[in-house]
């Protein structure tokens, strides 16, 4: 067994919002901080603040996300616990989750492959995850689709967290491209990540699959998104 799931079993969980014990039965969250989740305003996929955002750099077709995002909410600790703190199940988890809410969508039945923003090969290594992939894989599960990595992220580029919105832009462009063009042909791609906040690195991974192949299509997935 690994340490991981040892520790698991005999640590008490606690719920990554408000930090007091999970009581069994409770998942992602305790039942007090699942009842104020703060949702996107989102009624539609194909049209909403999201992909609304995204239109003016490529032609996003649907957009969804699970959670509102402001960097001071105690929410945020969700997202910190995926990315930095090695919560790989609670990544995959989420993943499924979203994948259960988009079920009765257009979305699963549109969706040809499930495409993970990359990290790059030594962020990669020292994390030991990649938390996009993660979420993919569990999208992937409700889904029935499979997940490819068709992009590449080049090494020795600035991290997005600590830039602003057009410095995210002008720092993601050239980062990203296409690993399999060959496998884009018409296809309808759905981009996962954790996070969308300025966009920028989604037009950014959006601009290398079509630059490659323009007759794919994109939709994007990301458990939270700046509101
Ligand atoms: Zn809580």
């Amino acid at each position: 067994m690994l340490l991981t799931d040892l520790a698991s079993l005999l640590l008490p969980r606690t719920c990554p919002v408000c930090e007091g014990r999970m009581m069994p039965g409770e998942s992602f969250v305790c039942a007090a901080c699942s009842a104020q989740w703060p949702r996107y305003p989102m009624e539609r996929i194909d049209d909403n603040m999201m992909v609304r955002r995204l239109w003016p750099s490529f032609p996003a077709i649907y957009g969804a996300t699970l959670l509102a995002y402001r960097h001071h909410s105690p929410f945020h600790h969700i997202l910190m616990r995926i990315k930095y703190q090695g919560h790989t199940r609670l990544a995959e988890a989420m993943g499924r989750w979203g994948g259960r809410e988009l079920q009765d969508t257009a979305l699963p039945a549109w969706t040809d492959i499930i495409v993970p923003v990359p990290l790059s090969r030594m962020r990669r290594l020292k994390r030991g995850y990649n938390q996009a992939e993660l979420i993919a894989r569990g999208l992937a599960r409700e889904f029935g689709r499979p997940v490819e990595t068709l992009l590449r992220r080049r090494e020795g580029r600035k991290s997005q967290t600590r830039l602003g919105s057009e410095e995210r832009l002008a720092n993601a462009q050239g980062i990203y491209s296409a690993a399999i063009p060959q496998h884009l042909c018409g296809k309808h791609l759905l981009l996962v990540d954790d996070v969308m906040t300025t966009g920028a690195t989604l037009m950014a991974c959006a601009h290398a699959l079509l630059e490659a192949d323009p007759s794919a299509q994109i939709s994007v997935f990301t458990l939270a998104c700046a509101s």
